[in-house]
């Protein structure tokens, strides 16, 4: 009994020793201590076996079960080892790689701008308008005292879809489409698209405008001189020098242009300011009478101002952007500066 244990245990454990896998050294496992194994079924062999010859056996046997037993342990738990230093070095990581950043959405720049004006109109009252992208001649031109023949049209450089459709060149058009529907007294503002055929550094087809205007009885040009001045420096600071200086629109009697100190150089001079120390920011004036004729106000009783500004050329100054184009070509690396 003993020799054939041992002979037994020995083929075992070489058996279990060139097991190549942990799938082969479980097969060994099972040969020989299944229950149907060849330690079982000496252990079945006991039982024609008395006395001391029985007990001696029996413990021999045990013996080499729980050799084998522990064995079998040390060799699963080397292939359970070897397994899990393959994963670990399959599934490294570089802990000295960069990390990948998650970015938050963010409004962009001429949103953010477009947003701060609106805020500050509403802020005195104004309610916001907003009117048709492609337009008609005569509320684009005509209502506004631009006649067909008016030396004014030269100076926009119009899309025509068809001979009286066009992309609205300004936002101006709304405030006849706004005084067409309702009666004074109003104190509204018009932000929107506009389209002019025109691209360079500081020009694109399409930009953004905000219109703005007050109509009552008795509104004078001192109004207009107050809410801009506020409006300017609720924008840009309330100790920057505004300045107001006569021009020409058509659809405004007297017109000014609207100017702010540089907020470059503080007036000193500089290549945005082209030297003058003086940036132009909007224009503005009293509503010409033809316009109010145009939508049937009474110009006599009610008087008004109106204005006109750039959204990009704003966020240009304030963010210190010297080509509008970047605002358009949405480059990732542009936007998330802002
Ligand atoms: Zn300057």
């Amino acid at each position: 009994m003993r020799e054939r244990l041992d002979r037994l245990l020995k083929e075992a454990l070489s058996e279990l020793g060139n097991a190549a896998s942990k799938e082969a050294a479980l097969q060994v496992k099972a040969k020989y201590l299944g229950r149907k194994g060849e330690l079982s079924s000496l252990l079945k062999e006991l039982a024609s076996l008395t006395g001391d010859d029985k007990r001696g056996a029996g413990e021999l046997i045990n013996n080499a079960k729980n050799s084998l037993e522990a064995a079998v342990g040390v060799r699963l738990s080397g292939f359970d080892e070897k397994e899990m230093a393959e994963r670990l070095s399959a599934e490294r990581v570089d802990v000295t790689l960069p990390g990948r950043c998650v970015y938050p959405g963010k409004l962009h720049p001429v949103t953010q701008v477009l947003s701060e004006v609106e805020e500050i109109f509403l802020n005195l009252g104004f309610t916001i308008a907003e009117g048709p992208e492609v337009e008609l001649d005569s509320y684009n031109f005509e209502a506004l005292n631009i006649p067909k023949d008016h030396p004014a049209r030269d100076m926009q450089d119009t899309f025509y879809v068809s001979g009286d459709v066009l992309l609205r060149t300004h936002t101006s058009p709304v405030q006849i489409r706004v005084m067409e529907r309702a009666a004074p007294p109003l104190r509204v503002i018009a932000p929107g698209t506009v389209y002019r055929r025109d691209s360079d550094i500081t020009h694109t087809p399409m930009f953004h405008q905000v219109e703005g205007f007050m109509v009552d009885e008795g509104v004078t040009f001192a109004n207009l001189k107050a809410v801009l001045t506020h409006f300017l420096h609720r924008l840009f600071g309330e100790k920057t020098s505004v300045r107001f200086r006569p021009s020409f629109f058509p659809f405004t009697e007297p017109s000014a242009e609207v100017d702010i100190r540089c907020v470059i150089c503080s007036g000193k001079g500089c290549r945005v300011c082209k030297g003058s120390g003086w940036l132009e920011i909007l224009g503005a004036g009293m509503i010409h009478p033809n316009v109010f004729k145009s939508v049937n106000y009474d110009y006599e009783k009610f008087s008004g101002f109106a204005f006109g500004l750039g959204i990009e050329r704003i966020a240009m100054l304030k963010f210190g952007i010297d080509d509008l184009r970047l605002f358009f070509e949405n480059d990732l690396r542009f936007l998330r500066q802002f």
